[in-house]
């Protein structure tokens, strides 16, 4: 049997009957859309951003929309960068109402001059509510293994320190592997808890007078099983030797102990680590460089991503769960911090955090972040 084929002859419409068609589809996508002509006038709105706003399409110029997205600045700084030749952005995610949005702008080219912008609201609230459930989820699991988790650790701690009768040699090892790996959960526990609790917006900033120099050196003290086990050298230089600010300590010993555990898990035996506090004029510089495996810089973009290892990670150190570095960076934007790295594949990194000498702002918050060793 052969499959008879036709024909068919294409005959494109008119060109105006195109436009006509195009500006009543754009009416009724499910984006809200708005286009900005040169002079950076709004000159078109579809019907579904009036109807997400609550603007009327006569009321919508430029300074109702930055008004209603309390972001002027951003608004701005993003129609500028657009109208000077940058190709995307996604600026913000946003509330109205009990709605969430996230917001696109992209440039209209004509020839090769950029004619105007059109930005697109996409509702996400769906997304939102789903990703809130997982978070719940994540944090009702990992707050029932806790229990069972610290039990198994006390049995542990018992029979290893002899209390119950002693063992022998082969018996201590064996014990020691299930203690090990029992501690390993437990940081993987509190690191998911730690997750949940910041995706909820629910962790505590609680500001104390703190010496910082003491507070890493006490970081590094905890961390001296593992320095010995692979011999390094551990080089330290603090200016000044002490220094008082007002931090959250628990939420300090996490940045330095994520940064310095990292250094230690990726370094190979009998390398250097140099650790450095330097006070600026505005600013606490904190500098951990290792001699380790190094990143790929093909991945180097996603490092604060989280559940994210490279593809050398897991042969340098196979414990880790990719959600150190995704903590200390959640942590370090909520108390106006900042963090950055610079790797050599193969050579070496240095991870650099700063935090304003005017510390960290106390903000109430429902549970504190709990300190993890991996
Ligand atoms: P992990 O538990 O895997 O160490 P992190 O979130 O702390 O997770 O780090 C994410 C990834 O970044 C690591 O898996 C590793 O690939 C890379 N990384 C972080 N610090 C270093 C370092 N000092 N040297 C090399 N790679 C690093």
């Amino acid at each position: 049997m052969s499959i008879q084929t036709k024909k068919i002859k294409f005959r494109p419409p008119e060109k105006a009957n195109i436009e006509v068609k195009i500006e009543d589809l754009i009416q009724c996508f499910p984006e809200g859309v708005v286009v900005f002509n040169a002079a950076r006038q709004v000159s078109f709105v579809n019907t579904t951003i009036t109807a997400m706003t609550g603007l009327s399409s006569a009321g919508f110029d430029l300074s109702a929309f930055r008004r209603l997205f309390h972001h002027e600045n951003l608004t701005n700084l993003a129609i500028r960068q657009v109208f000077s030749g940058k190709k995307f952005l996604h600026i913000l995610e946003i509330k109205l109402t009990r709605f969430w949005y996230e917001l696109f702008l992209l440039p209209l080219h004509h020839d090769t001059t950029t004619s105007g912008a059109i930005l697109m609201l996409r509702d996400i609230t769906r997304e939102k509510e789903i990703d809130k459930t997982k978070t719940e989820f994540v944090s009702l699991a990992s707050h029932q293994l806790r229990t069972p988790l610290s039990i198994m650790k006390w049995y542990g701690d018992m029979l290893l320190s002899d209390d119950v009768g002693r063992l022998n040699a082969k018996q201590q090892r064996y014990l020691r592997a299930v203690y090990e790996s029992n501690q390993h959960m437990v940081d993987l526990v509190n690191a998911l808890l730690n997750v949940s609790r910041i995706e909820m917006g629910t962790f505590t900033v609680e500001a104390t007078m703190t010496n910082v120099p003491a507070l890493a050196r006490d970081v590094i003290n905890g961390l001296t099983p593992q320095i010995s086990s692979k011999k390094l050298k551990i080089k330290t230089y603090f200016n000044p030797a002490q220094l008082a600010l007002s931090v959250d300590q628990q939420l300090l010993r996490i940045i330095f102990q994520n940064i310095i555990s990292n250094s230690i898990k990726y370094s190979s035996a009998g390398t250097s680590i140099h650790i450095t506090l330097q006070k600026n004029s505005s600013d606490l510089l904190f500098t951990v460089t290792d001699q380790g495996c190094g990143i790929p810089p093909e991945q180097q973009e996603k490092v604060f991503t989280k559940l994210f290892r490279a593809d050398n990670a897991p042969s340098a150190s196979p414990e880790g769960t990719g959600l150190g570095l995704y903590i200390v960076k959640s942590i370090l934007d909520t108390v106006a911090g900042k963090i950055r790295f610079e790797s050599k594949f193969n050579s070496g990194t240095t991870f650099f955090v700063t935090l304003p000498l005017t510390g960290m702002k106390s903000s109430p918050g429902l549970q504190t972040l709990i300190p993890t060793k991996i």
